[in-house]
């Protein structure tokens, strides 16, 4: 089996997270994608964000409809900073628990941050753990990372455009963000308020 994971912040989901999932899914033949949302201890920058149990039910509502997909806690759960090479374990180590058979790994990230991958907490473990697929927009070269080729896959993908940063901008100032975020997502945004000044 082979299944892929997607780890983010998603504060909050949106559209280009899910067409990444779905277009990795049918590529690498995944037959499930699962949604990791990081810890809190996470931040990326001091503006507003939304708490990892909102950010959590925003991903689930999101890939609800979609049996490919799915949501782990791994990340929410583990205190402290979440690592690619933890959340891969954990994952791994759940479904042994299970008796589940070994699956074949597949960590969807942005090109950017593949770029940065040597960088990362035992990147030599995490290559070792899970192919992965480099998101790109259209006619992006990668920069080599140094990584073993056979172990990375570049993957284009329509709606780059999209970033969690620009939604928390539009609720902020009060501009649209039907058609970027799944409609629940957008209500769920609206029910906790999140992202106002
Ligand atoms: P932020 O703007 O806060 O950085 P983000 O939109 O980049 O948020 P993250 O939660 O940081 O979202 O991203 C999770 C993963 O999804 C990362 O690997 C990121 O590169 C990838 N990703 C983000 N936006 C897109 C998109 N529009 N299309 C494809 N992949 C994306
Ligand atoms: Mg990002």
């Amino acid at each position: 089996m082979r299944i892929g994971v997607m780890g983010g912040s998603f504060d909050p989901i949106h559209y280009g997270h899910l067409v990444a999932a779905s277009e990795a899914a049918h590529r690498f033949d995944l037959a499930r994608v699962i949604f990791c949302p990081t810890g809190q201890a996470w931040h990326k920058s001091t503006d507003r964000r939304a708490p990892a149990e909102v950010r959590y039910l925003m991903t689930v509502v999101a890939t609800a409809a979609d049996p490919r997909f799915d949501v782990s806690r791994v990340d929410i759960d583990r205190p402290g900073p979440t690592y690619t090479v933890d959340t891969l374990r954990d994952l791994r180590d759940e479904r042994a628990d299970a008796g589940l058979p070994a699956a074949e790994w597949f960590f969807i990230t942005g090109a950017d941050a593949l770029a940065e991958i040597l960088g990362w907490r035992d990147p030599e473990k995490v290559v070792e753990a899970a192919q992965l697929v480099g998101v790109t927009r259209p006619g992006h070269v990668l920069a080599d990372p140094g990584l073993p080729q056979a172990r990375v896959s570049l993957l284009e993908v329509p709606a780059l455009a999209i970033s969690s940063t620009d939604v928390r901008r539009r609720v902020a100032e009060g501009a649209p963000i039907s058609y970027l975020v799944p409609d629940g997502v957008a209500h769920l945004i609206a029910k906790h308020g999140l992202y106002r000044t």
